[in-house]
């Protein structure tokens, strides 16, 4: 069975809690920190959508742009 995912729908989204002892001395490290990170995806709104159509063809671009450079021989000394 095939998933359909059609990533011009999905944000990434990060949400970060910095506990109370780090948000006064973010340097420290501390045992009882309650430091959290979550990473997750949730649905576009419309602009959003958009943006994420505007972008992927902007990448799109970039790429076949350096294919077609590195084909003209123009990167050569690129890695
Ligand atoms: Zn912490």
């Amino acid at each position: 069975m095939l998933i359909h995912h059609n990533p011009d729908d999905w944000v990434t989204q990060v949400i970060r809690h910095v506990c109370e002892y780090h948000k006064r001395q973010p340097w420290a490290s501390w045992p009882g920190c309650t430091c959290s990170t979550s990473i997750s995806s949730r649905r576009a709104t419309p602009e959003e959508r958009l943006q994420n159509i505007a972008d992927r063809a902007a990448e799109e671009k970039r790429r076949a742009k350096h294919m077609a450079d590195y084909d003209a021989g123009k990167l050569k000394d690129q890695p």
